[in-house]
């Protein structure tokens, strides 16, 4: 995801509006407080087959949700279900085919399942006035749209669910829909059926409204916050095949945009990039996760969010500028890491969108070169070095309970930042085998921060874990204050490294870059201890004082540096 549709929901780098984002989270203290816990380790969800029927006008919407569930514990709690469920009415619960009792009350729906099986099914009947999670809205035309946006845990709203990221499922997506609306939900198409026309239920003169149906089936886990749907009267852009080769079972990627036809004109734009990106990520890290590709102009808070197989874009960025390779690379980069192997817990939330910002940098050093990389990585580096949750959290935040609040430069640009270190730490090889091996390993289900390690741990043979606790559970950066001290008698050149400050002492490899005799650019990794004063010194056989020093030149530490 990129932080909002305001400025704030683009989830990738995008100046953060404060003011906004404040407002927003007291809205998220208010409204989110059951939506925290919920998590409930006596079931596990496999399916939701979800029947929603929606209206010409207005947001009142019908739906009959079919949960197909494993009971993993028996006995006390274990024998109520509790499904999250706010705003809407529930008109009726059964299990299996017979209609049992329920409470529904603080947005949580409980029913009892003593003495049921193992496996069981639960259909909930259900609806009323969506108030968020399906968006909708109509446009300056009048133009009836909605689109869900759920995440962290807005699916609630209008989906009876475990909504928490570590409990994934199977969905199947049944919209019923008046026949002008066109519409897209995750993974494949099964079916679009024009019903017989039925006579207005209101009895108004005019004609009969045509309905169509519409079935979609994803049929991978997964999470809640990633089960959309769109329904507006949107045109299709097809990009084609993409990324043949890298497509589940080494098949090609059917690529489109849906837009409003008044936007199709802007297209391709730099969707004309989304067979590159798709096949450089490919390449990298296993083939692409889900049955087709979707771009959605949509109604997303965000300016960018990742839903597995069918990413929504905010309505302005289409309207305006247009979509940005960066931002298709952020949210393609999603569908590998967050999508596919999603975090367990939110306070993992650098799992998602630490590898989106870095993989989005990637693919930039892969498509502009070089520089355009390290100008990049700078513009992250400094977002670090000048936000303050970056300062005062790590990046592994396990105290936060706004969620909104973890979409922060601790979880977007410093665990970006932390990757790019990672990858020059332990080399390029590495670095792709280890994140392969991770998404062959939880593909399709969740993950933890010392997963991750583990996996990069076995393709570099190194111990990382003092690397992932320095980055990730402590708050702040290296702050160096660098002095070089050049013996003409000896050419020994070294360097002075006084660190501490706010944050403490770190442990870091640092590169140094300097003219030899010829003038030709050396470059030496010298290893920097946590310690607040140490001196290094380079060999560098040059009589006099090098007319060059460089300290860092590829932006590859996570460092404020102050050279004297
Ligand atoms: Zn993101």
């Amino acid at each position: 995801m990129r932080q909002t549709e305001a400025d704030l929901n683009l989830r990738v780098p995008v100046p953060v509006n404060r003011k906004l984002l404040t407002a927003h989270s007291l809205l998220f203290l208010i409204l989110g407080v059951t939506s925290l816990q919920a998590q409930q380790r006596h079931i596990n969800v496999l399916d939701y087959n979800l029947t929603l029927t929606l209206p010409d006008v207005g947001s009142t919407i019908d739906g009959v949700a079919v949960i197909t569930m494993k009971r993993l514990a028996k006995g006390g709690a274990a024998d109520t279900l509790a499904l999250d469920l706010l705003d809407l009415r529930v008109k009726s619960v059964a299990l299996g085919a017979r209609d049992v009792s329920f409470a529904h009350t603080g947005g949580v729906l409980r029913i009892p399942i003593a003495g049921a099986a193992d496996s069981l099914q639960v259909t909930v009947t259900y609806g009323g006035a969506v108030k968020d999670g399906l968006i909708i809205s109509s446009d300056s035309a009048g133009r009836w749209r909605g689109f869900g946006d759920n995440w962290p845990n807005r699916g609630r709203h209008w989906i009876p669910s475990v909504d928490h990221p570590s409990d994934k499922a199977t969905v199947i997506w049944t919209v019923i829909a008046p026949s002008d609306r066109k519409v897209v939900a995750n993974g494949a198409l099964v079916e679009e059926t024009v019903l017989p026309a039925k006579e207005d239920p209101d009895g108004h003169a005019g004609a009969p409204i045509v309905m169509r149906r519409t079935t979609w089936r994803e049929p991978n886990p997964i999470p809640v916050y990633l089960m959309v749907i769109a329904a507006a009267p949107l045109v299709e852009y097809p990009l084609g095949n993409t990324a043949c080769g890298f497509g589940p079972g080494g098949s090609c990627v059917p690529q489109m945009v849906y837009t409003m036809p008044e936007q199709r004109r802007i297209l391709p734009g730099d969707f004309r990039e989304a067979d590159s990106v798709l096949t450089f990520f490919g390449r990298l890290f296993g083939p692409f996760p889900y049955a087709k590709l979707a771009h959605v102009q949509s109604l997303t808070r965000f300016g960018g969010m990742e839903n597995a197989g069918a990413i929504f874009y905010s309505d302005r960025a289409f309207r305006t500028t247009g979509v940005s390779y960066g931002l298709l690379a952020h949210e393609v980069a999603h569908q590998w890491f967050g999508d596919a192997v999603t975090e367990h817990e939110w306070s993992h939330a650098w799992l998602s969108e630490g590898f989106a910002t870095y993989l989005a940098a990637m693919y930039t050093e892969k498509s502009r070169g070089d520089s355009a990389f390290r100008a990049q990585m700078s513009g992250v580096r400094n977002t670090v070095f000048n936000a303050p949750v970056v300062a005062n959290r790590p990046v592994i935040d396990t105290i936060e309970t706004n969620l909104m609040a973890m979409l922060n430069a601790n979880s977007y640009q410093k665990g970006g930042f932390v990757l790019h270190m990672l990858r020059e730490e332990i080399g390029d090889s590495a670095f792709v085998r280890g994140a392969r091996a991770y998404q062959a390993k939880y593909r399709h289900g969740t993950a933890f921060s010392d997963q991750l390690r583990a996996e990069f741990e076995a393709s570099s043979g190194r111990d990382l874990k003092p690397f992932f606790a320095q980055w990730l559970t402590r708050p702040g950066f290296a702050e160096v204050d660098a002095t070089w001290i050049h013996d003409a008698a000896t050419g020994t050149l070294s360097l002075k490294v006084a660190q501490g400050g706010k944050h403490g002492t770190f442990a870091f490899p640092l590169t140094v870059e300097y003219a030899d005799a010829t003038g030709a650019l050396k470059r030496v990794r010298l290893a920097v201890p946590s310690q607040a004063e140490s001196t290094l010194r380079v060999a560098t056989a040059v009589r006099a004082r090098p007319a060059q020093l460089r300290i860092d030149p590829d932006v590859a530490l996570l460092a404020r540096i102050t050279e004297r």
